[in-house]
């Protein structure tokens, strides 16, 4: 990029005391001027004040959605043209890379390695779907002789998106990219506590030329709005990630419109250490596994199972690095792993922690608050491992959402396969091994949407990523995601030469 086209995206700073609500193309305030305050968890310092939507401006926001796609100019755009719009929005993105990064990072207290990582994905993601869209069509379907049949894509209309603290930007990306490639117009409810970069990815999209209307954001309450984006008549699609108890609530709202529904939701992935695997390698990606974005990420290998015979020689090396994880100022190259959220999720995390002593289990690292030097007041805890832990344990059963992995035994394939599938999740899961064949049979056999073999990563754009069971249904950041933001039309017609009589009348 030149210091030209640079100059030419530049726009009002990311970094500000006021974040306004982005409705209709415009920055808004709420409509009773109320406001939120936003917190940088690493210090607990307040770093901005942000609109707070009202029902009424999400109101406002659902009409814009619903007369920018039925006025149709940008679901009829070629998709060729949208596709240039969306490497458009990827370009001012890393254009302004460094201020995304810092802004991610002052939001939600994360290590800079760990913003840069998804900021980085969060602008991949548009691009591929710039490729994918273009590639999006019908098919033409086998029928009897003279009838012809052949069906379209279709964009399913106004979406209602929905997402979480963890991954704000990223997240972010992984609704609106699909959908506005697929010719959708959206609605955005970032969680309450990081709204910053979703804001600017809206003002980002109208710069880099998406219609007034198509791409709205309404920071705001989830019981409230949220609740009220899922309701609305006119909105015809929820994607909703987070937790699976209120994935389970908007499941059963957004049936009254009988809206498609796309859920992700939560986690407690297992990881399977074999007695054949290549230990350093194992430790080095369990780490990374459960530790990175301070565990609070869905797919989180916070379940590790190791067979007995390498246990000693896999633990010591687990607990000699955990306990050598860097937590320190977010903003430094040197820092593995950043704070928490808040308060009420620091406090989730000594709950697990507590009913696992209060259990008989045992604390191998960690298992306490930190107050880093400079952060005394953020809110900071341990990357913490419990060991000697049975299946029936809070902590083995529930998702803690923090820096917390539980760790036991196994004694042959069986038993891991066993142990992997005993949980009402099956989000991610992991597999240490140097057997081809056997790397093979377990990932056929683990229930759970992502399965990494020997691979610390769960995901790139492209891949599909999804749960079974209690984890939520639909995919994102791949090609058939592009479906779920569709409607296939079947378009039957008939050539014969005669008019057909089926009656016979
Ligand atoms: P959460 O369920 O509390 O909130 C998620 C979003 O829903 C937020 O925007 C929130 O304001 C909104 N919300 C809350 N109550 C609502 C309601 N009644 N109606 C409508 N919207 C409502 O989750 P969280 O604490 O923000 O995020 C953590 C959870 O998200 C974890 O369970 C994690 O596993 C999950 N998650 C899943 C994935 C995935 O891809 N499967 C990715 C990231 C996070």
């Amino acid at each position: 990029m030149t210091k030209t086209q640079e100059t030419a995206v530049e726009t009002q700073s990311m970094k500000r005391d006021f974040y306004k609500l982005f409705i209709n193309g415009e920055q808004v305030e709420a409509s009773d001027g109320g406001r939120t305050k936003v917190v940088n968890p690493a210090t607990g310092e307040v770093i901005a004040e942000v609109a707070k939507a009202t029902k009424e401006d999400a109101q406002r926001a659902v009409e814009a959605a619903r007369a920018a796609f039925d006025n149709g100019k940008w679901k009829r755009t070629p998709t060729g043209r949208r596709a240039r719009v969306l490497n458009k929005i990827a370009a001012i993105m890393r254009s302004r890379f460094n201020e995304l990064v810092e802004l991610e990072v002052l939001n939600t207290g994360k290590s800079i390695g760990a913003a840069q990582g998804q900021i980085n994905q969060a602008i991949e993601d548009f691009e591929f779907y710039a490729g994918a869209i273009v590639g999006h069509r019908g098919s033409v379907n086998n029928v009897p002789g003279q009838f012809h049949n052949y069906t379209e894509k279709e964009p399913v209309g106004v979406c209602a998106q929905i997402i979480p603290w963890n991954y704000p930007l990223m997240m972010a990306a992984w609704k609106v990219a699909p959908a506005i490639a697929a010719g959708c117009s959206v609605i955005i409810k970032p969680a309450s506590l990081t709204p910053l970069t979703a804001i600017i990815l809206g003002e980002i999209c109208h710069e880099a030329g998406v219609p007034e209307g198509v791409v709205n954001i309404v920071p705001g309450s989830g019981s409230e709005i949220g609740n009220f984006l899922v309701e609305h008549e006119l909105v015809n699609k929820v994607a909703f990630t987070g937790s699976t108890p209120i994935g389970k609530d908007i499941m059963a709202r957004a049936s009254s419109t009988l809206k498609r529904v796309t859920l992700e939701l939560g986690g407690k992935s297992p990881n399977l250490v074999f007695e054949d695997a290549d230990i350093d390698a194992a430790v080095d990606g369990s780490i990374y596994g459960i530790f990175n974005n301070t565990g609070q990420s869905c797919e989180a290998r916070s379940r590790l199972y190791i067979h007995e015979s390498v246990y000693d020689e896999f633990m010591e090396k687990f607990i000699e690095k955990t306990n050598r994880i860097v937590l320190a100022d977010p903003m430094s190259p040197e820092t593995h792993v950043g704070s928490l959220i808040d308060q009420s999720q620091l406090d989730t995390v000594k709950y697990y922690v507590q009913s696992a002593i209060d259990e008989g289990a045992e604390i191998l690292a960690g298992g306490k608050q930190l107050h880093p030097e400079g952060f005394e007041n953020g809110f900071w805890y341990a990357p913490t491992i419990i060991g000697n832990v049975t299946q029936d344990m809070k902590v083995v059963r529930e998702e803690i959402f923090g820096p917390v992995v539980v760790v036991s035994k196994f004694s042959d394939e069986k038993e891991a396969i066993k142990l992997a599938n005993d949980t009402e999740f099956g989000l991610g899961s992991a597999i240490w091994s140097k057997d081809g064949a056997r790397c093979t049979r377990v990932a056929n056999q683990i229930e759970a949407g992502i399965v990494m073999v020997n691979c610390p990563f769960s995901a790139f754009p492209g891949t599909p990523f999804g749960g079974y069971k209690q984890s939520g249904f639909g995919r994102e950041l791949a090609i058939e995601t592009l479906d779920l933001y569709s409607e296939t039309k079947s378009i039957m017609s008939y050539y014969g030469a005669r008019p057909l009589n089926p009656f016979g009348l």
